[in-house]
């Protein structure tokens, strides 16, 4: 059932009201399962995005001078608001985005939690005294929230990338304009919804959804915005992060990856199969630490491959609002013709196709963007896939002999996001995850995103981390007083 429907109409929220863009133009959200409707969006321009900097600006003031207890309790009331509407919510997800409805609870679920971590941290930010050199001076260092934040959140976690911005945002001090992804604003449209209902200040949070260039660039240009928060493709970050600099605008950026999974020959062979499919092929491997490249010891590929494909082969495809749906589609044409393209280059160059490979006509619905789980031997350094984010659902294998040369290849990259490594010896787990190369690293563990883990990548994959300990540092600033007191 299509919870959404292709009449309803959804609007901006400014300064604490809903509302239709002047232009009276809408955004036409597209369900990549069925190619339905399921929505209409306003789309706002530069009118509407300089409205949102002005409420957040004109709300700073108070917002920031609330107590954190205040801040943490609305906080508090959004996430179990989140986990009273997580059948609603995951609907939404699933008919905008496309991904299995059991994925879609999770990352209401995975939302939801980000309230609550950020809640509990709000109360934590402390600051210092320092014993001074002198009798007279009385040094102290004091923590300030950075001022209003943009933030800008993709298509492929709508609800999950916004919260994982908003709550430490909120939590900070700050407050906010956020521009979500135009394929799927239907999520961050229901969360405000609900931040409304848990109290939030009117202006505090603000949502602009429009074409990105135009919103982008008022948000980039005003020097009232004091912060950037972005997740998305390592292109776009990499403007951002230029634009950003002519104001020396903080940042924080969770980028592209292409994430090695080593796969050691000393691994328990069974429960490793069965994470690598869950990863791979988790939101159709529509992810930025989906596995890109499997490394497999060549003494154990015969038997990984076989027990691989056997489970590739079982996952059920289709729209998944149906709860025995294991895949979805990708996220629209322009998605499935990138996968397309990176089978087709490899398939050229010399790799074997294991199962899968093509555009899927056994999905329950013609008119989705569906490619079949698709399994690649023999991929090699020279092909697209090795080289560039898929973010669909291929997993091309390749084979390594020594620990050493698995982990120059695995470096071998300018990203530098998540891996994984497979092993049961516990010296090589710690050998190998210090000399990866990686913000995360998982060992024998897929599940990368946990509120309470540091999440973000080095090298061209980002600057900052969301959630775990100090997930407040991102939006606060350092302030150091010094007094002379007089006897
Ligand atoms: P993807 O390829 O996964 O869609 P993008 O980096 O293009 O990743 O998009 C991530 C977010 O960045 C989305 O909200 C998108 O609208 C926004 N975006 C894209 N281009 C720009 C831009 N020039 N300025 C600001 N935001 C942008």
């Amino acid at each position: 059932m299509e919870l959404l429907k292709s009449s309803k109409k959804y609007q901006l929220f400014i300064n604490g009201e809903w509302k239709n863009s002047i232009s009276n133009q809408f955004i036409e959200v597209i369900n990549p399962a069925t190619g339905n409707i399921v929505g209409q969006v306003a789309s706002g321009n530069i009118v509407e995005t300089k409205e949102a900097i002005d409420a957040a600006c004109d709300s700073f003031f108070s917002w920031s001078k609330e107590t954190s207890k205040a801040r943490a309790d609305i906080l508090m009331r959004l996430y179990f608001l989140l986990l009273e509407n997580e059948e609603y919510l995951a609907s939404v997800i699933t008919n905008e985005m496309g991904k299995p409805i059991v994925q879609a609870r999770k990352e209401v679920q995975t939302a939801a939690e980000h309230f609550r971590w950020n809640a509990e941290e709000a109360r934590r930010i402390y600051g210092q005294t320092i014993q001074s050199s002198e009798k007279q001076k009385r040094l102290s260092i004091i923590r300030q929230p950075v001022g209003p934040v943009a933030a800008i959140t993709p298509w492929n976690f709508p609800l999950s990338m916004v919260a994982r911005k908003l709550a430490p945002a909120l939590a900070s001090g700050c407050t906010i304009v956020l521009k979500p992804a135009e394929q799927t604003p239907i999520s961050a449209i229901e969360l405000f919804k609900l931040a409304e209902k848990a109290g939030v200040p009117n202006g505090v949070i603000n949502l602009v959804i429009g074409n990105p260039k135009e919103i982008g660039d008022v948000l980039l240009e005003d020097k009232r915005i004091r912060k950037i928060t972005f997740t998305g493709s390592t292109e776009v970050g990499k403007l951002l992060y230029k634009n950003a600099a002519k104001q020396v605008k903080r940042v924080s950026m969770e980028l592209g990856g292409h994430a090695p999974m080593i796969v050691f020959e000393d691994c328990d062979l069974e429960s490793t199969v069965n994470q690598v499919v869950k990863s791979k092929f988790n939101n159709t491997g529509q992810t930025c630490v989906s596995p890109n490249r499997i490394y497999v010891q060549q003494s154990i590929k015969d038997s990984f491959i076989n027990l691989f494909k056997e489970q590739v082969q079982s996952l059920k495809m289709g729209y998944g609002i149906d709860e025995n749906i294991d895949v979805g589609p990708v996220v629209n044409q322009s998605g499935l013709d990138k996968v397309k393209k990176h089978v087709e280059d490899a398939i050229q160059k010399g790799a074997t196709l294991v199962v899968g490979g093509t555009v899927s006509d056994k999905a329950n619905h013609k008119n989705g963007y569906f490619y079949e789980p698709t399994v690649l031997d023999h991929v090699d350094e020279q092909m697209l896939i090795t080289n560039q984010e898929t973010f669909g659902p291929v997993a091309p294998i390749f084979s390594f002999e020594t620990e050493d040369e698995v982990v120059k290849k695995a470096n071998n990259t300018d990203y530098g996001l998540a891996a994984y490594i497979f092993t049961e010896n516990l010296s090589r787990s710690v050998r190998v995850s210090e000399a990866l190369e990686y913000g995360m690293v998982g060992i024998n563990d897929t599940v990368l995103s946990q509120v309470e883990g540091s999440f973000g990548g080095i090298k061209e994959s980002g600057i900052g981390r969301e959630g775990g300990p100090g997930c407040l540092e991102e939006f606060l600033e350092t302030k150091w007083i010094t007094s002379t007191i007089r006897d």
